[in-house]
């Protein structure tokens, strides 16, 4: 759901964006090969990305002309003439790797039929700069004969053009046809093992019936992309994540799928479905409130590991591990927006501890109330034009918990130079305690 305010700052900014938009052409050409070359209506001195996690475009992006290059400064990747001569149209050849890119969605996820998943919004682009209210872009898709398109859900072949926001999407391309299933549209790699086949086949639809059950259907029917590709340098690992619609998850290196754990692999799946329930409001903005959405998904895959697996160790074993880690990461830096900059895991170790403080505050102020009407109702307040973070939270918060312990968490969310430690201490302590004497703590702060 786009928020009324940014609709107005569109039309407001139409006209001046009209002679600065960059179009995006990305094509896979008949051997194999992919290509991006972007265009703009008028002559522009440089061309800059939306999104820079890191530098590794100006390390693997190859310029067709070398008179062109991509600089990195100040955090920002740009696009320049060499001869300091203004330009309307540059090619990159790109290789089509899955390359792990920090706090961000990788450009290409291989599947093993030569398929691929594409982030969108890796190729933003705008000109000279790019303005904070810029959040369109046109991109084309081309693809060699014989191979599908798969953007925003629906099936193309040879070229598709379509506009772009936000976070951007996941597109696929690709000799594979989407399987049409009661729960997602999918694409599997056959490549997975059987097992990892199995498991998403029978898990994620239980899990979209457990969250459906306890928040509501979805009003759409979402994709599910699950890709596998092997790594030349021996990397493994596998990254999953949500946007608008879109569920994906890519395993590369064969270490990542030799010794799977199926209990780790649920919970993966569970707080990935987590994210798709947790609608608009899983779009936190900042960086900062991210042990919001991370939190509250680690503690929602939790609830459904107990539910669904009927499988409680995990959850305590989660709490008691994400204890040591939150402390742990804050011992030398007190101050939460720090340590979690320098350390983003600590969104999901010390998210999940605040979260569930946080369920256990409701189940004792309001026998009513529960975890999943708390989201229901912050989800609305999103819909509703506020924004997707802490403080909306907190504001909903406010009636279901007490007075001081929602002070605690305003504090901590607010006030930077707050004492984190000593509070995620506490929550530490009172989960310990709620193991040893569950009838008398449960609940305490
Ligand atoms: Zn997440």
């Amino acid at each position: 759901m786009v928020k009324p305010s940014v609709f107005i700052a569109i039309a407001l900014y139409t006209s001046a964006l009209a002679a600065s938009q960059v179009s995006s052409l990305i094509e896979k050409k008949a051997q194999g090969q992919w290509q991006v070359t972007y265009s703009t209506a008028s002559p522009v001195q440089r061309m800059v990305f939306k999104r820079n996690p890191d530098g590794s475009r100006a390390k693997h992006w190859v310029a067709q002309s070398e008179l062109y290059k991509i600089s990195y400064q100040d955090g920002v990747e740009a696009v320049v003439r060499l001869d300091g001569q203004p330009f309307r149209e540059v090619s990159f050849d790109l290789p089509a790797v899955y390359t792990p890119l920090p706090k961000e969605y990788a450009a290409f996820s291989p599947f093993s039929d030569g398929g691929m998943l594409l982030h969108s919004g890796r190729f933003f682009a705008c000109a000279e700069h790019c303005q904070p209210e810029l959040n369109s872009w046109t991109l084309t898709l081309k693809a060699p004969v014989g191979e599908n398109i798969i953007v925003g859900g629906k099936l193309y072949q040879n070229e598709v053009t379509w506009q772009e926001r936000d976070s951007g999407s996941k597109l696929y391309l690709g000799k594979a046809s989407p399987l049409a299933g009661p729960d997602f549209i999918s694409l599997i790699d056959s490549e997975l093992p059987l097992i990892l086949q199995q498991q998403i086949n029978s898990q994620l639809p239980q899990l979209m019936a457990y969250f459906t059950s306890q928040m509501g259907a979805l009003n759409f029917r979402p994709a599910l992309f699950a890709s596998f590709s092997t790594t030349a340098d021996g990397s493994y690992g596998h990254q999953g994540g949500t946007l608008p619609g879109q569920i994906f998850m890519h395993w590369y290196g064969d270490k990542a799928i030799e010794k799977l754990q199926p209990d780790a692999v649920f919970w993966f799946f569970a707080h990935e479905v987590a994210h798709l329930y947790q609608r608009e409001a899983s779009a936190i903005e900042p960086s900062q409130d991210a042990w919001v959405h991370e939190g509250a998904a680690e503690y929602l895959s939790g609830l459904a590991t107990t539910e669904v697996q009927q499988n409680k160790q995990m959850l305590q074993q989660k709490l008691t591990d994400a204890g040591q880690h939150c402390v742990a990461g804050l011992e030398n830096q007190r101050h939460y927006t720090k340590a979690a900059a320098a350390n983003t895991q600590l969104h999901y170790s010390c998210g999940l501890l605040l979260n569930h403080a946080i369920d256990q505050q409701l189940r004792q102020v309001d026998p009513e109330m529960t975890f999943f009407r708390l989201w229901s109702l912050f989800n609305a307040q999103v819909q509703a034009g506020q924004t997707a973070q802490a403080a909306t939270y907190l504001t909903v918060l406010k009636a279901y918990v007490s007075a001081e312990f929602w002070q605690q968490l305003h504090l901590f969310s607010s006030q930077e130079d707050f004492d984190a430690l000593t509070l995620m201490q506490q929550l530490r302590v009172a989960y310990q305690l709620s193991l040893v004497k569950p009838s008398i703590q449960e609940g305490q702060l």
